[in-house]
């Protein structure tokens, strides 16, 4: 479904990726790991063509098409959806009119009865204040609540492509909880959808369970393994794997 081949982004002259693979089949969870600036982030938000980020080299392509230098606008139409490590407050566009908006860009004929519907279901699994979709997107939001909002926005806009960039972090134990099990029942009822999630815990994982676990350090996987190797890394750290060689993506 997603696929990256030999990919090198800068910025402001500063390489962060080097020859990033990455193969991410239908349905598949792949989970991200690796040190505080190695460039998990970057890889997130050049997955959608943000332009701060200067691709040398290299492709990613999404159900076979070639989508490295497609709009931001497009590839989110295609169903791929990123949710922000930082969450951008917008003032002025309320969290229900822009979901309103992106659902018409998306499908046309999206009744105001079955978008409403759809809206309050997924305020009332995240158990969110419902005032919240009324207030500017992400503003005076705490940390948790904007990552429930980027949940919820999610589970409105169905993807079939799901990023999500440290999506544990600021929330509490009750909220990790919600946060995983919306995120496992999506899968359940949407299984050709894959997810790429960025996490420093294996805590998330035990509610998304990864198919696939990866280590980024340098800017590039340099190991692949289940589970297990987040539990791992939670023992031994990152250092190790930093003279491993760059893994090679299976065709
Ligand atoms: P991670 O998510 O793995 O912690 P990031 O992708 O956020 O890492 O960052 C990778 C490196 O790129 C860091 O050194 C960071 O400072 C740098 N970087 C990322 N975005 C920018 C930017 N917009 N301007 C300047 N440097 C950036
Ligand atoms: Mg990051």
């Amino acid at each position: 479904m997603l696929r990256i081949k030999n990919l090198y982004v800068s910025i402001d002259g500063k390489e962060i990726l080097k020859d990033f693979n990455i193969n991410i089949n239908k349905g598949e969870v792949h989970a991200l790991m690796g040190p505080n600036g190695t460039g998990k982030s970057t890889l997130s938000k050049v997955i959608l063509n943000n332009k701060k980020y200067k691709k040398e080299k290299g492709n990613i392509y999404f159900e076979g098409e070639d989508i490295t230098n497609l709009s931001t606008d497009k590839i989110a139409k295609k169903g791929i959806f990123l949710s922000n490590q930082l969450p951008c407050e917008i003032d002025g566009v309320t969290t229900a009119d822009f979901l309103r908006t992106a659902l018409n860009e998306k499908e046309e004929n999206v009744s105001l009865y079955s978008f409403i519907k759809k809206i309050n279901s997924a305020v009332s699994d995240l158990n969110m204040d419902e005032k919240m979709i009324h207030r500017s997107i992400n503003k005076g939001f705490s940390g948790g609540e904007k990552k429930k909002n980027e949940i919820l926005q999610m589970k409105v806009l169905e993807p079939k492509f799901i990023i999500l960039d440290e999506i544990d972090s600021g929330l509490d134990v009750d909220s990790l909880k919600i946060v995983g099990e919306n995120v496992t029942n999506y899968l359940k009822e949407h299984k050709d959808t894959s997810v790429l999630i960025i996490t420093h815990y294996p805590r998330i994982l035990e509610y998304i369970k990864p198919d696939f676990v990866h280590v980024m350090t340098g800017g590039q996987i340099k190991k692949t393994g289940n589970y297990d190797l987040a539990l791992e890394i939670e023992k031994k750290g990152y250092d190790t794997y930093k003279n491993n060689s760059a893994s090679i993506v299976s065709e």
